[in-house]
């Protein structure tokens, strides 16, 4: 690996403020103690500072030279409401909450790239290193875009970076394209009429009308979606009545559907209504959807993936550099700003769960568990890629 020796010098310093914003996690847009932290050392470090965007984000601008280029840096910093198992020094001091996703790991990696940047300024033009709140179903980057993100810090292009559990320390990966799904929530509620159980004739029965309901839409996925998109739908919770003998009047269907695009979505959703419409009919039943899109689908863009690549190659080499990783279908907020700006989201390996004091479990430990701890020896390989990312995007022409 070619990391950069100044970082490797100064990793302890950086891990010990993941350390310790690990043991103080704040949950989503109320990450006051984190931003101030953040907000500091940029301070000391020379850039010029905003806090606010988003109720508690922080942008730090660094300008070097006098290339009109500039490129966005993005790090999460909230905690998630986990009680944590861990039982080492550093674990949560926050009772029911957890950095359990490791975006105290993102905001260091993104720290101590920022505090090498500042000292060599190898670069000419515009850094913007971005620090969000609420990753966690906040959607604190599309807050942050509706308070005026790229109107004030202008960026010709914006990169993330995830840490990813059971992938080796040391790789990246990333793929062309849809790289996570779409999420969104419905509830659907089938209103019918209650009658004694011994009586069905004189109701309207909810709870066969909310089965059936659940049976067809899963025509969308096999019959109507194209069978090459990817599509999930979900039903995670039915809920009717409360006695043996009674037929209820209402059944409320809950669950989520994920895609890889907006225009499988658009169909998805257009069918449910339809589905949950016709059904309804076909029982004499009526029923209401509320579908909610939570985050858009994330998609890397080809020409800044290709470059993200080749800068993970540099730092990295060909063989630990996974251009065509499977996509999940997890989502992440990051979508937003890859609508608005072109960029690229990736994953950086965060090993086996070998780092972890022992008696934690075994394996790899995945993120939102509550035994999961970011990996500090991420932090120079993570930070090496954030500054020559930084440097080759905004290299003198
Ligand atoms: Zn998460
Ligand atoms: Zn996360």
């Amino acid at each position: 690996m070619n990391l950069i020796d100044r970082i490797v010098q100064f990793q302890s310093d950086i891990a010990r403020i993941r350390r310790d914003i690990h043991a103080h996690p704040e949950l989503k847009f109320e990450e006051m103690r984190t931003a101030e932290i953040v907000a500091n050392k940029l301070t000391e470090w020379g850039y010029a500072v905003d806090r606010g965007l988003g109720k508690t984000g922080v942008v730090g601008t660094l300008r070097v030279g006098s290339g009109t280029k500039s490129v966005g840096l993005r790090a999460d910093m909230d905690a998630l409401p986990l009680q944590e198992h861990n039982r080492f020094a550093h674990r949560s001091q926050n009772d029911g909450r957890m950095h359990a996703c490791g975006h105290d790991g993102h905001t260091a990696m993104l720290l101590a790239a920022a505090q090498y940047l500042a000292e060599s300024r190898h670069f000419d033009g515009t850094l913007h290193v971005i620090f969000q709140p609420a990753e966690e179903g906040g959607g604190g980057a599309r807050v942050m875009i509706e308070d005026g993100l790229f109107e004030k810090f202008p960026c010709d292009a914006v990169f993330g970076m995830h840490n990813w559990p059971g992938s080796a320390v040391g790789t990246f990966g990333v793929t062309v394209g849809p790289m996570m799904a779409s999420s969104n929530e419905f509830e659907i509620t089938v209103t019918g009429r209650g009658a004694h159980a011994a009586m069905p004739h004189n109701g309207v029965d909810p709870i066969m009308t909310a089965v059936a309901i659940a049976q067809n839409l899963q025509a969308l996925i096999t019959r109507n979606k194209k069978p090459i998109d990817t599509a999930v739908l979900s039903i995670t919770q039915i809920h009717a009545g409360d006695a043996y003998n009674i037929i209820p009047n209402e059944a409320v269907l809950r669950g989520t559907v994920r895609t890889f695009t907006t225009e499988v979505l658009d169909l998805i959703e257009e069918g449910m209504k339809r589905i949950v419409d016709g059904t309804a009919m076909t029982f004499g039943a009526e029923a209401t959807m509320r579908f909610v899109r939570n985050y858009p689908p994330t998609i890397n863009h080809e020409k800044e993936t290709d470059f993200a690549a080749g800068v993970m190659r540099d730092v990295v080499g060909e063989a630990n550099t996974l251009t065509d990783i499977e996509p999940t279908m997890g989502a992440e907020d990051f979508a937003f700003m890859l609508e608005a700006r072109p960029g690229c989201y990736v994953f950086i390996g965060n090993g086996d769960g070998a780092h972890r004091e022992t008696g934690h479990g075994i394996g790899p430990c995945m993120l939102h568990n509550p035994s999961y701890d970011f990996n500090d020896e991420l932090i120079p390989i993570g930070a090496t890629y954030w500054v020559r990312l930084a440097e080759k995007f905004l290299a003198k022409a």
